[in-house]
């Protein structure tokens, strides 16, 4: 809204999903980590650039860790969700954790965008946007503006559209 200065935006998705390397392709040049480790279920990646927080969080981690990325979903003005849209196997998963992050008390009814990130579209195996939409039962989310992007978060390539999308949508 009008006269927001930081914005704040959870970053989530699972393990190996490509969060540490999406943020930090999204951080400015001079702040760019030259070796990069995973995000780490109980630690947070973070940055700000432009009066925008981003945090992200492994929402595949132990169960035990749940009560840490959940108490951030108060202050979130909007949720980035990353997919290895190349991980057939843990599709299933991660529309298990999407759908329980959607119904959280602090989540559920908010008018707040979701974009997802459909990350390594470049993997030979990759699944297109609508077919990630469609296994993340994406149509059913009617609570919340929602987008789906294909994104290469080594290149950057969908990078900005999809980020460019969540900027027009908390404005
Ligand atoms: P996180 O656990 O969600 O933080 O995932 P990482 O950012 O650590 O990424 C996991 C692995 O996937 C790393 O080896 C990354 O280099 C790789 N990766 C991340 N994004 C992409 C992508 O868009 N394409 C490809 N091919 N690999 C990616």
């Amino acid at each position: 809204g009008k006269g927001r200065t930081e914005v704040t935006v959870l970053v989530l998705g699972l393990d190996n999903s490509g969060k540490s390397t999406l943020l930090n392709t999204l951080r400015p040049q001079e702040q760019r980590a030259q070796y990069l480790g995973p995000t780490v279920a109980n630690q947070q990646e973070q940055f700000s650039s432009g009066g925008v927080s981003f945090t992200a969080w492994d929402v595949s981690g132990a169960p035990r860790h749940r009560a840490l990325w959940e108490r951030h979903y108060r202050r979130a003005h909007a949720v980035i969700f990353v997919v290895d849209s190349a991980d057939h196997l843990r599709l299933v998963v991660a529309r298990e954790e999407l759908e329980l992050m959607l119904a959280h008390p602090d989540m559920f009814g908010r008018r707040i965008p979701l974009l997802v990130f459909a990350n390594k579209c470049d993997s030979p195996h990759a699944l297109a946007p609508m077919q990630i939409a469609a296994a993340l039962c994406l149509e059913r989310v009617t609570d919340k503006p929602w987008h789906i992007c294909a994104s290469n978060a080594l290149s950057g390539a969908g990078l900005a559209d999809g980020v460019a999308w969540l900027a027009r949508q908390i404005r």
